[in-house]
């Protein structure tokens, strides 16, 4: 189709422009002709653009005739700008290789570092003053300025070289750095205790692998020198009872500086760590050390709360009752009485646990009972949460896995404890699900984006198509 008087002898250059921009606008395919056009010019160089002009004319009013018009000025133009902008949109490339670089880019900086900034900062460490035992600790002073702040998280399962696929290994452990870096700088715990299971395959992993499990280890869980780390030894550590032996023991504790059985004190709280692993009660050499070590402390622990004379030679601690932290819980039949968005799964709720291998003994249960009387116990591997009282006087915390490969949603409690009292709270990490759906979100909009692209390219192949056809007749 072209524009000439031929096809319409009767109107007048203006009329005749007129209709044309009245056909551009009501006819697309007059449209995508005019932008094709431009196009074209922007493509050809100067003669071919010369040469199309040679086909319009130009009504003369001084002669009334139509006469050829005399070139326009050669004005170089990019093949990607098109001239008639209002009438086509405009995906050019380049706009759509920066829109993906930034969706991809933000979703990505979002997901894998901001994420963890706005849920930690949710939470807060939790008021003693508000908690059991009133307002004022043992010596009159207010509980706030004598309490320890504590961060406790269990099971983290660094996983080792024979069961872990490396992007499991790499998002995993990265997952967990960023939250621990994270927690350490927003919250700044005076101490942090780890409740078992660091590694994955601490129970049979050779020594090159064991050290780089370390190596790893050390690196995540990295921290300044006013926040103290201490970490308890758990069954993927050293093994279930049955795997466990002296090497993997003091492997563990060799790394770690310090014994799997101890007391650490601080402000004036006794924190007693126990090997539960090593509670088997059935006489093996490392159950009857770390008997002997725990029968040991709980004479000295009563000594200091009692301030008997007849405790000569006994070590001396803070004159109160322990906050006993381990790996496996005390006995419990099921999880059936647990409650909370991170307790176990209904349908796993009501399985019974079996002695020895997913809890304690009731028999070594009762012994840690009597021979501490701890105002609270907190331990791991379940790696749900769950708040039981035992006796009805002493309560105990089984604290979830801090890992994303074992939860969707993760999480660590932050304890206030004074020598009179204590106050908790739970701190969720952000859910796998949340991270999910935002990477699906972006790349559902990479789609659309790329879509309307593709639908401009296809408008643009179409109206190249429909000039071959004009050429062709
Ligand atoms: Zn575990
Ligand atoms: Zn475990």
């Amino acid at each position: 189709m072209t524009f000439s008087p031929a096809n319409h002898p009767s109107s007048s250059p203006q009329t005749h422009n007129q209709a044309r921009s009245q056909a551009r606008r009501e006819n697309p395919e007059v449209s995508c002709f005019a932008f094709v056009l431009s196009l074209r010019a922007a493509l050809h160089d100067e003669h071919h653009s010369a040469g199309d002009l040679s086909s319009v004319r130009v009504w003369r009013e001084e002669d009334a005739s139509w006469t050829a018009p005399s070139p326009p000025p050669v004005r170089k133009v990019r093949a990607s700008q098109p001239q008639n902008n209002a009438e086509m949109p405009r995906f050019s490339a380049r706009w759509v290789v920066l829109l993906v670089l930034i969706l991809l880019v933000g979703a990505f900086f979002y997901c894998e570092y901001l994420i963890y900034f706005p849920t930690i900062l949710k939470c807060a460490w939790p008021k003693i003053s508000h908690a059991r035992g009133g307002g004022e600790g043992i010596d009159g002073r207010p509980l706030d300025s004598t309490s320890v702040r504590a961060m406790v998280l269990s099971d983290t399962h660094l996983l080792g070289a024979v069961g872990g696929h490396w992007f499991d290994k790499l998002r995993r452990e990265w997952q967990m750095e960023r939250a621990f870096q994270t927690a350490l700088w927003l919250l700044k715990p005076e101490i942090v205790f780890i409740l078992g299971d660091i590694f994955d395959e601490g129970k049979w992993s050779s020594q090159k692998h064991w050290e780089d499990d370390v190596r790893r280890f050390h690196r995540m869980f990295r921290h300044s020198a006013e926040t103290e780390l201490v970490v308890l030894v758990g069954n993927h550590d050293i093994g279930f009872h049955y795997e466990m032996d002296w090497f993997k023991l003091q492997r563990f504790e060799k790394v770690f500086n310090a014994s799997s059985t101890r007391i650490v004190t601080k402000k004036g709280v006794n924190f007693l760590l126990v090997n539960s692993v090593a509670l088997h009660g059935d006489g093996c050499p490392i159950c009857q050390s770390v008997e002997k070590e725990l029968i040991k402390l709980s004479r000295d622990l009563n000594c200091s709360l009692q301030n008997s004379g007849s405790c000569e030679g006994s070590q001396t601690y803070p004159p109160t009752p322990p906050i006993m932290l381990q790996h496996y819980p005390l006995f419990r039949v099921s999880d059936a009485g647990c409650t909370g968005r991170d307790a176990a799964p209904p349908e796993e709720r009501h399985l019974l646990f079996r002695e020895k291998y997913d809890v304690l003994s009731k028999e070594a249960s009762q012994r840690l009972l009597q021979w501490f009387k701890p105002r609270l116990i907190l331990s791991g591997h379940t790696h749900s949460g769950c708040e039981v009282l035992h006796d009805n006087k002493y309560p105990e915390i089984s604290v979830p896995s801090f890992s994303w490969r074992n939860r969707n949603n993760p999480s660590f409690i932050l304890a206030s404890v004074s020598p009179g009292s204590f106050a908790m709270s739970k701190c969720f990490l952000p859910e796998e699900s949340t991270v999910i759906g935002v990477y699906c979100s972006a790349g559902g909009c990479l789609l659309l984006l790329l879509l309307a692209h593709c639908v401009w390219m296809k408008g643009l192949l179409q109206c190249l198509s429909l000039l071959g056809k004009h050429k062709s007749l």
